[in-house]
């Protein structure tokens, strides 16, 4: 390997075998804030064409656009794939970028006309990457979209019926929403919640009616409920001491859920109940202003 990568359509790395060099370290990306994916240079998967195969039959496997595929796997360049190579798969339309020398990644969000939370959060939370995965946005300037492939999603989900409290009482906000200073590690973050103060075993419930999709441990978060809203729409309860719900268990407005808890690595000491309010979009479950759900 000679190249560690090289460059493509102006910013875009995109060299196969420097992505596969860059993988092993953003690994070192370790979450250490409630609400951090895995990063998304670490969720390339690798795909071997077989016979039949076409450039857009793949892109379309793996809902993206060929123009995607090309940039990561320079190979394709010619529209065409071979039987038996290995392609790189991101997990979302994008491109991966070198962050200039004596630039930030916030520099790169404005450029590309990403929320720099979201390209935070899908770069796993990272405090100075020097390589970040771009995702392409609906109307985004990185790259004309081929139109056939961008499902048209015109619904417009209906949100107003979602909201409540996730505790009995009014609790005293412990940590806004948005970008907080850790006050323990002393790190800027992106805080994906609120966190509400209250005891240790404080019931909580649901916020509104929906499905359990997650109920379960999970790193950072703890003990962690998900509970799936119509409207697109996603509640999250982390910390807990203790869960009383199960995956697939449908829920009511008020229903205890668990009690709150210190589980994971909570962002401070008091205690509280982490709540989140996620929207789907493109690029997966995408953190909202919790205020706007929050009425008792
Ligand atoms: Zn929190």
């Amino acid at each position: 390997m000679t190249i560690p990568y090289r460059l493509l359509l102006l910013c875009s790395l995109v060299s196969t075998l420097g992505l596969v060099s860059i993988l092993p370290e953003s690994k070192s990306a370790t979450a250490t804030v409630a609400g951090c994916p895995i990063p998304a240079l670490s969720r390339f998967q690798r795909h071997k064409v077989v016979r039949g195969e076409t450039l857009e039959s793949i892109a379309q496997r793996y809902n993206l656009i060929p123009a995607t595929l090309i940039d990561m796997n320079p190979t394709l360049m010619d529209g065409s794939v071979t039987v038996g190579s290995e392609l790189q798969i991101p997990p979302y339309n994008g491109i991966v970028v070198e962050v200039p020398r004596g630039q930030t990644w916030r520099q790169i969000a404005a450029k590309y006309k990403v929320r720099a939370d979201t390209l935070f959060e899908i770069n796993g939370c990272q405090q100075d990457p020097r390589i970040v995965f771009v995702p392409e946005v609906n109307g985004s300037p990185n790259r004309p979209i081929a139109a056939s492939t961008t499902p048209a999603d015109v619904e417009k989900p209906d949100r107003a019926s979602i909201s409540g409290y996730p505790l009995q009482q009014l609790a005293t906000i412990g940590l806004a929403y948005g970008w907080q200073i850790n006050p323990i590690t002393g790190e800027v973050f992106f805080h994906s919640g609120v966190d509400l103060l209250a005891a240790v075993e404080t019931p909580v419930q649901a916020i509104a009616p929906g499905t359990v999709v997650f109920a379960n441990d999970q790193g950072s978060y703890g003990k962690l409920v998900i509970i799936n809203h119509s409207g697109r729409l996603q509640s999250r309860y982390a910390q807990l001491d203790n869960i009383e719900v199960t995956v697939g268990q449908k829920v009511n407005k008020g229903d205890l859920i668990g009690t709150v808890g210190t589980t994971g690595k909570p962002t401070s000491k008091q205690p509280h109940l982490h709540f989140e309010m996620r929207a789907s979009s493109d690029l997966g479950w995408v953190a909202e202003d919790p205020k706007t759900y929050l009425k008792q």
